[in-house]
């Protein structure tokens, strides 16, 4: 089924009789050449690409629950390419591209809306790093543009400039930075694949991987024993329960990270806006619901719902870099589990067991990651080799602490990234 205008006017018409479901409820097979578990964005988009570039498709997404029920159809949907170090910066760069020509590649509106993210600092030092960041930014290819507090009152006029604790010194603008719909995303990669002969088995929970003689086997699951040929792990916030059956054990932390959105207001906030002096960033759904979010719960958890202190947290944040936000109802909140590595940044990489890949601690960024990381993460698994732009995202720099990329600088500390 492909979408067009012309289409949904058609169907419109004729009382929205003529669509069919996204794809298809496989029931599982004995054994598939891939079986990726976890069908969040990350496993999604990996089935997607090993079918469409490498002609895989004898392939199952195992899902324990329902696809986009995890991060994937959690998160505030900020999509960007403006990191600093090697590594993540070319990473980045190549997934926004790839954003880029998603909706015409999968015919799938994602609602992907390039409406410019702007991070503010408030200090001296703040634009230093940020004119640093920019250039590191234009150097990988992409765009960054330095905005005065004048140009600011311009185009965020809704601040609060007259503060005095935190003064808006300015900010870094990404233009193709912006936003899209997160569950479109894993509902476009879902119909992409399924309909490239991938099965996609929801309520399917991984309970066991099957390892003989250092070669990965299979996998046991709620609905019966899966033999593969090989099997990649990508489950976000479970990583370290996943990989513990295979046992490993991860240099990954879980924490949650909540979300907030307020009731549907005529469109006041045109960017993705993030304050420098504190745990919060806004932009604005199309619906017109503010959605916001701030910082990490500090303790390690699976709970994937947040908690009052930290919701108090953001809102201070919320308040004092834009009052007019206090005038707003709170509609809900929500959580996810968060895959946090030591150095903030991702892993893709095979694993010591022959035929064994994973795929996660994607921290709070892994959102504008997804293609750019089915992509390579389908090139691993297809060819055995690192893709290059994904080529750092090594498991062994937590062993050897060569290759680490620490983007905010804040050493080891998990929750800190
Ligand atoms: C509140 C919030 C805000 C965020 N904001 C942003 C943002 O603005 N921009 C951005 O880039 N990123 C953001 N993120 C991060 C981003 O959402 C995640 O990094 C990313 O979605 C994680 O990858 P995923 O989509 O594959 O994860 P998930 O959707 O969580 O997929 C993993 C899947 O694995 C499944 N699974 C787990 N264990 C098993 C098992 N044993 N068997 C079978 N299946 C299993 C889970 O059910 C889940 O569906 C945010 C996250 C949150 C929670």
């Amino acid at each position: 089924m492909r979408f067009s205008g012309l289409r949904v006017i058609k169907e419109g018409l004729t009382g929205n009789r003529g669509w069919t479901p996204h794809w298809r409820d496989a029931t599982p097979k004995d054994a598939y050449d891939v079986v990726i578990i976890g069908g969040g964005g990350h496993g999604l988009a990996t089935a997607y690409y090993l079918a469409r570039n490498h002609g895989i498709t004898n392939v199952a997404v195992l899902e324990k629950g329902y696809l986009g029920g995890g991060n994937v159809g959690r998160n505030t949907t900020i999509v960007r390419a403006n990191y600093f170090l090697p590594g993540n910066s070319e990473f980045y760069s190549h997934s926004l591209k790839l954003w880029e020509g998603l909706e015409q590649d999968l015919n799938y509106n994602v609602m992907h809306s390039q409406r410019g993210q702007i991070a503010l600092f408030h200090n001296d030092a703040q634009r230093d790093a940020a004119i640093r960041r920019g250039n590191a930014i234009r150097n990988q290819g992409d765009d960054a543009d330095l905005l005065t507090p004048d140009d600011l009152r311009r185009v965020l006029p809704y601040l609060d400039y007259e503060q005095t604790r935190f003064p808006i010194y300015g900010g870094l603008l990404q233009r193709r930075a912006g936003t899209a719909r997160h569950d479109a995303v894993a509902w476009g990669f879902a119909r992409g694949a399924s309909d490239r002969g991938v099965d996609l088995i929801q309520n399917c929970e991984v309970t066991g991987i099957d390892i003989d003689a250092g070669k990965v086997r299979g996998v046991q699951t709620t609905r019966g024993a899966i033999r593969a040929g090989k099997v990649a792990i990508v489950v976000a916030g479970r990583s370290s329960q996943v990989a513990a059956m295979a046992g490993m054990r991860l240099p990954i932390e879980s924490h949650v990270l909540q979300a907030f959105v307020t009731e549907g207001l005529k469109p006041c906030i045109d960017h993705v806006v993030s304050f420098g002096m504190g745990h919060f960033y806004i932009s604005q759904s199309d619906k017109g619901g503010l959605v916001f979010g701030g910082d990490l719960d500090f303790h390690a958890s699976y709970a994937a719902r947040g908690n009052l202190p930290m919701a108090e947290h953001v809102m201070e944040a919320g308040m004092t870099l834009m009052p007019m936000i206090g005038k707003a109802k709170l509609l809900r909140s929500w959580g996810g589990i968060m895959d946090m590595t030591p150095d903030g940044s991702p892993i893709i990489d095979r694993t010591d067991v022959d035929g064994l890949y994973f795929n996660g601690g994607w921290c709070y960024g892994g959102f504008k990651a997804v293609p750019g990381s089915g992509y390579s993460m389908a090139h691993l698994v297809a060819t055995g080799r690192h893709h290059e732009p994904a080529a750092r995202f090594r498991l062994d720099r937590f062993l050897t602490g060569r290759g680490l990329m620490d983007e905010e600088g804040t050493g080891a500390q998990h929750n800190l990234h």
